[in-house]
């Protein structure tokens, strides 16, 4: 009879986090599917675990998945596991999973943490609807291509970067998208844990100098529902302001910051001509 593969999900950096179920799968398992082993034998060392381990990663993934699917089809359970986190979000083991399902192996989940919804979680932005973006590609073309198609997206977006990428993404965001809302969640469920809740802006500003240290998720605001039927003045977005600014109960700034976002004319001119025509409007 054919066994199973159970997708585990292993701490974001606290160990802590590791679920009695997951150290029980394990300790069931015939054979474990690691990214990394050696991150994989520290994890099972802690746990005082012993298990044959096979890696699984980018690299391997083509070959390997079908060695592991004729492993579990001869009936042994295997268990995967990534370096942190749900295996298969931003991680190898998509392609495993998807194997397994077209094979018809039986594939169960010992749910653990995952730094996108972690991070969606603490943002303080709205989590109603959110779009997961998974990294940036460091491909000029396909980043450009990715960012555009993002330009409209009203939901909160969320995507990973590594440190030393931080300052061009934070700075291709504002390009793109504008100004707007942007948290920050960083070192999550470890000692120097924060989420900054900025704007792009100040993001890109505070971040400019390549200074980020420790792991990032970002999690940013979506477009404002309105979207210009033309290209506007600068008069036409004051007024736009000027309005959200009334229908909303929005302080003028923040008005200003949506309809710069709505338009893409600069927030400083808009709440300039806003200003002029709120003053002109008074008895
Ligand atoms: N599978 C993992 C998960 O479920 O979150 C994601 C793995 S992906 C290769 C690694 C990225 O996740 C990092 O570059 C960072 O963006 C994010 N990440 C992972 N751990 C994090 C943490 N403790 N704090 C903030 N971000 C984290």
């Amino acid at each position: 009879m054919s066994g199973t593969l159970t997708v585990v999900g292993t701490p974001i950096g606290n160990l802590g986090d590791f679920s009695p179920r997951a150290r029980e799968a394990l300790a069931a398992a015939d054979f474990i599917a690691a990214e990394d082993t050696r991150v994989t034998l520290k994890l099972l060392n802690h746990f005082g675990l012993k298990k044959p381990m096979l890696s699984y990663y980018e690299h391997n993934k083509r070959g390997r998945g079908a060695v592991i699917c004729e492993r579990i089809e001869a009936g042994e359970n295997c268990v995967l596991v990534s370096d942190a986190g749900m295996p298969a979000i931003s991680d190898p083991g998509e392609d495993l999973v998807a194997e397994c399902a077209a094979r018809g192996i039986r594939v169960l989940a010992v749910p653990g943490p995952t730094a996108m919804a972690t991070a969606l979680a603490l943002s303080g932005l709205p989590t109603g609807r959110f779009t997961f973006e998974g990294f940036l590609s460091v491909n000029k073309k396909s980043r450009r291509d990715h960012l555009e198609e993002l330009r409209g997206e009203k939901r909160t977006m969320v995507f990973y970067e590594a440190p030393h990428k931080l300052a061009a993404t934070l700075r291709d965001l504002l390009d793109t998208l504008g100004d707007r809302r942007i948290a920050l969640a960083r070192e999550l469920t470890k000692i120097h844990e924060e989420v900054i809740r900025t704007t792009l802006a100040e993001a890109a500003n505070r971040f400019a100098d390549g200074s980020a240290r420790g792991e990032f998720v970002l999690v940013v605001e979506g477009a404002a529902q309105e979207t210009p039927a033309k290209p506007c003045t600068v008069e036409e977005a004051a007024a736009l302001a000027l309005s959200l600014a009334a229908e909303e109960s929005l302080p003028l700034s923040e008005a200003c910051r949506r309809a710069a976002a709505q338009t893409g004319l600069p927030r400083n001119r808009i709440y300039k001509a806003a200003s002029a025509q709120h003053e002109a409007s008074r008895p």
